[in-house]
């Protein structure tokens, strides 16, 4: 393990070149993960991060959206901003092999980028900021959706400026939203996939909107919303293949149009995939990893067919996602729990 810590740079403005660069490039404005400082006319700060996931790019265009609109325009907030894995985002990749996933550090740890993290979880906390926004990209077809840690209302008026599709999930618990969560109303925006224009839109009005904001609603919520609960986690068993379409030969094969589910409500019953191996090959875990795959998942034959009623989310069809992050995670929908 190498005990050189990591460099945290500081800013105190986002620099012009930003403009002139695209994603990969990032290393030349930031060589290192970056805390930048940038003053606002009143009030405590927004934080914001990006580029947790180097391949997750709109993040890095809310950015430039954002020196852009700086050029004009007084920030009515100060804002605080991490630049997350900037060599996995100059590779065009989630994290470099060797380092963890950036978006799974923020709970303490033995490496060095959990001292990064606990670094700027220090800066954030002293800094005692109003919102915090980690903004992410999926791979799979899904909607713009907010994730929240907590059901307070403070937290689904966060989510519901940027969109009226909400998440709550509590696994996995050492993401960076689940941190900030402990400091102040928090959220992952999940802006559909990267480079998607209106995905880039959408994160950029919630980062103004946020920061023009007064105070969050304590009670009510005075939109309608859809609120989802993660409820399971699915993986697949390890040295399993898989495949899409009805010709493959794998030993686990998807329907070819798998992440149409996203976002659906599916049946009890609905065929889920098909296993060609008689071990198990999917596993759900809940939010403490015990395995309650028997509640979703029952087996006829060769095929797997959903216990119960649920709706799926993050399909994808990625086989790196697949295999080193889950295939999706199962939801239930529920009321909100505060009414307008
Ligand atoms: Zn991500």
């Amino acid at each position: 393990m190498d005990h050189l810590a990591l460099p945290l740079a500081r800013y105190d403005a986002l620099p012009d070149a930003l403009l002139r660069i695209g994603p990969r490039d990032i290393r030349s404005v930031f060589p290192d993960s970056a805390l930048i400082e940038l003053t606002g006319l009143a009030g405590a700060p927004v934080f914001l991060s990006v580029l947790l996931h180097g391949n997750e790019t709109t993040g890095f265009y809310v950015l430039q959206r954002l020196a852009h609109w700086m050029r004009t325009h007084k920030l009515p907030r100060p804002l605080l901003v991490f630049v997350g894995n900037v060599t996995a985002t100059e590779a065009g990749v989630r994290h470099l092999s060797g380092q963890p996933d950036y978006n799974r550090i923020w709970e303490g740890g033995r490496d060095r980028e959990h001292d990064l993290a606990q670094q700027v979880l220090a800066e954030v906390r002293a800094a005692q900021p109003f919102a915090a926004i980690d903004i992410h990209n999926n791979t799979g077809l899904n909607p713009h959706y907010a994730c929240v840690n907590r059901l307070e209302p403070e937290f689904l008026h966060l989510g519901s400026l940027f969109s009226p599709t909400l998440v709550t999930f509590n696994n996995p618990s050492s993401v960076i939203s689940m941190a900030m969560s402990k400091i102040c109303p928090s959220v992952t925006v999940e802006a559909g996939k990267s480079g998607d224009a209106r995905g880039i839109e959408r994160a950029f009005d919630l980062v103004l909107d946020t920061l023009h904001l007064h105070a969050f609603r304590a009670s009510g919520l005075d939109r309608e919303v859809s609120i989802y609960e993660t409820i399971g986690r699915v993986e697949l068993a390890r040295h399993v293949s898989f495949g899409f379409t009805e010709t493959s030969d794998a030993d686990l094969v998807f329907p070819a149009d798998l992440e149409r589910w996203n976002f659906t409500p599916l049946e009890a019953g609905t065929p889920f995939a098909t296993s060609r191996v008689p071990a198990p090959v999917l596993r759900v875990l809940n939010a403490e990893r015990e395995d309650i795959t028997e509640r979703f998942f029952t087996r006829e034959g060769e095929v797997i067919r959903l216990a119960r009623a649920i709706t799926p989310s993050m399909l994808t069809q990625d086989p790196q996602i697949l295999r080193e992050d889950c295939l999706c995670y199962l939801m239930r929908d529920i009321a909100a729990p505060v009414k307008a």
